[in-house]
């Protein structure tokens, strides 16, 4: 590939992640990075605003539907674009990239007016003492931060919480996914979001085979919890394993069975699919 690097002297990997103390918490210095870039969030209740998306690489699940699969595994570079996703990057840099360069490229592709970013994966949570580093610098410039995780991390999200604007985090149920869900640890997490002062919802993603009685369950999980928590059916975008969409059937009766128990559930696809942008 003809990229470019683009490494400063002042920022030289030297291969393991930095840690230093700042305050009482740990201050992890770098990360690996998938790509950052300007694009339109596409999913769940921030459809539709302009977001800084930052992509990390690693993740310990395996999901059937993944469509960020060059994304599961630590990746030996970041791809770095000051603006949407189009061509080439216009950088990359070796990982583990440090926390200042990280800001620099939300910076350039924020391009002044976009104030949300978006921590998305991957699983962002795996390197949470990172994204704490990040939010710190983040916040000081007033960027308003959406983590979108898989949703069984309870105690990860906790320490990144107190710094965050809105979570999107998924309920995976076995049947759409092709793996397990430990239970406690999925309810665990919604509690400890259920009682954060942020903007949250839970997502689970629909494929065709569905198992109901997992999704009854994840519903009266939630109703459990907190009956107004917001829920949104994401019917899958064809991507992995997966090669099939949801019937329009199957969307509307998971939505009435949700709506029993659920104030708030709505049906919506991934927009960004539709306008074919990254
Ligand atoms: S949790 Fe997300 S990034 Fe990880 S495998 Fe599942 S869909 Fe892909």
């Amino acid at each position: 590939m003809n990229q470019r690097k683009r490494i400063s002297s002042n920022e030289q990997t030297s291969g393991a992640p930095v840690a230093i103390q700042i305050g009482e918490r740990l201050k992890v210095a770098r990360g690996n990075i998938s790509e950052i870039y300007l694009s339109l969030q596409g999913e769940a209740l921030w459809v539709g605003l302009p977001m800084v998306f930052v992509r990390t690489s690693g993740c310990h699940r395996r999901c059937a539907y993944c469509d960020t699969e060059y994304a599961l595994v630590k990746e030996p570079f970041a791809r770095l674009w000051g603006r949407m996703k189009e061509g080439m990057p216009d950088a990359i840099e070796e990982n583990p990239v440090t926390v200042k360069t990280v800001v620099n490229w939300i910076r350039k592709a924020s391009q002044g007016w976009v104030d949300w970013v978006a921590f998305t994966g991957g699983e962002p949570l795996l390197q949470v003492d990172f994204l704490v580093s990040l939010t710190h610098l983040l916040r000081k410039e007033r960027y308003r931060i959406l983590l979108e995780t898989e949703g069984g991390l309870a105690d990860h999200l906790e320490k990144i919480l107190p710094y965050l604007s809105a979570v999107a985090a998924d309920i995976k149920l076995p049947s759409t996914t092709g793996e397990s869900l430990d239970k406690d640890q999925c309810s665990l997490f919604f509690r400890k979001l259920a009682g954060a002062p942020v903007e949250k919802a839970a997502k689970i993603v629909v494929t065709q085979n569905i198992d109901e009685s997992e999704w009854d369950w994840a519903v009266q999980m939630l109703a459990d919890i907190d009956d107004s928590f917001p829920l949104i059916l994401q019917p899958v975008t064809p991507a992995r394993f997966v090669t099939e969409r949801p019937k329009k059937a199957l969307l509307m009766n998971l939505c009435g069975r949700a709506r029993k128990h659920l104030k708030n559930v709505r049906i919506v696809p991934q927009v960004h699919k539709f306008l074919n942008i990254g």
